[in-house]
């Protein structure tokens, strides 16, 4: 294939110490995809700092198939920015986002072609069942896309993770997203355009062992909600606004009382100013948490919106 032709197809892959399973992905993503050789295809495997031989077996698959593209960064700096260099590294009309441990199989390329022929630009994985994964993982896994999906601005599908494939001009957009605190498939679901799942049932790891720890998912968790949502900024909001209006029938009730009955219950008066002292700070840090949230926002510098379709352009 010449220097200057895009190929048809890149896939991405992001790899840490994989070394276990990049000859068989090679080999799988090799057989599906054959059918698209002819257009032109690279298979870009990323080296997130691994320290076993994964880097060796990936310069031996750039030596020997010269549409693989081997990069590998100067340490670990995790699944997502390894995702993002491989994005930023192929030149494909379609890109593939796949696992290295075949979790994802390869073959679901094919659906993914036909459905974006019918005029999708994203086609993303959705599990409908994670094989070989433990139930904490399952679970918190579950929880955690419904929690996310209840607060983010935008909608994020639940249990879909970045196996995907998108079309060229969702990468470009995604490329001119420059956020440093990274969650690829809640970008993805911001950039709009045409979005497509494809059920798929997760398969075991192929070798290896996840590398995702508590913390790792922790770290994820975290950017995906702060990312996507300001929503927890605004609780200090929400509370504060609660407790001043109980302190306002708290206090309401001394006065009525008072003027009533001539009574003055101290103790109840006491309560009532102190929860409107707390209520007075709490509306003060949620007006501070707004703010935070709009220098959130802008220090992000997305893209204000993106242009789908432009009709009659001079
Ligand atoms: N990965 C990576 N850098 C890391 C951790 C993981 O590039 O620091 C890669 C890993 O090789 C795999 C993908 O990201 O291709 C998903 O990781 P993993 O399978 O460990 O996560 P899980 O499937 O358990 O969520
Ligand atoms: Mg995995």
């Amino acid at each position: 294939m010449s220097q200057q032709a895009a190929p048809l197809i890149s896939v991405v892959v992001p790899c840490y110490n994989e070394e276990g399973s990049i000859g068989t992905l090679y080999q799988r993503l090799r057989e599906t995809l054959q059918r698209y050789d002819v257009q032109g295809t690279e298979i870009v495997l990323v080296d997130d700092g691994s320290n076993d031989n994964t880097w060796q077996s990936i310069s031996a698959l750039c030596n020997k198939d010269k549409d693989v593209i081997g990069l590998r960064l100067s340490r670990n700096f995790g699944h997502q920015v390894a995702l993002t260099c491989g994005i930023e590294n192929c030149r494909g009309q379609r890109v593939l986002i796949i696992d290295a441990d075949l979790q994802d199989p390869p073959e679901l390329l094919h659906d993914m072609m036909t459905k974006m022929d019918a005029g999708y630009d994203v086609v993303y994985g959705h599990r409908i069942e994670r094989k070989g994964e433990s139930f904490f993982k399952r679970a918190s896994a579950w929880a955690f896309y419904r929690f996310l999906n209840k607060l983010s601005e935008v909608p994020i599908p639940k249990d879909v993770g970045d196996f995907r494939l998108m079309s060229r001009r969702t990468v470009d957009a995604l490329k001119q997203m420059p956020e440093r605190v990274r969650f690829t498939r809640g970008m993805v679901s911001w950039l709009g355009f045409r979005q497509v799942a494809l059920d798929y049932i997760r398969s075991p790891r192929f070798a290896g062992k996840s590398h995702y720890s508590v913390h790792a998912m922790l770290k994820l968790a975290t950017a995906g909600l702060t990312s996507f949502s300001t929503q927890p900024l605004r609780f200090a909001l929400w509370l504060g606004i609660g407790l001043t209006f109980i302190s306002g029938v708290i206090l309401f009730g001394i006065l009525l009382d008072w003027l009533l009955t001539g009574r003055d219950d101290m103790f109840v008066a006491m309560i009532g100013f102190f929860l409107l002292f707390q209520g007075i700070q709490w509306i003060i840090l949620g007006i501070i948490g707004s703010y935070i949230g709009i220098i959130l926002r802008e220090t992000k510098i997305r893209p204000l919106y993106l242009l789908d379709d432009h009709l009659n352009k001079k």
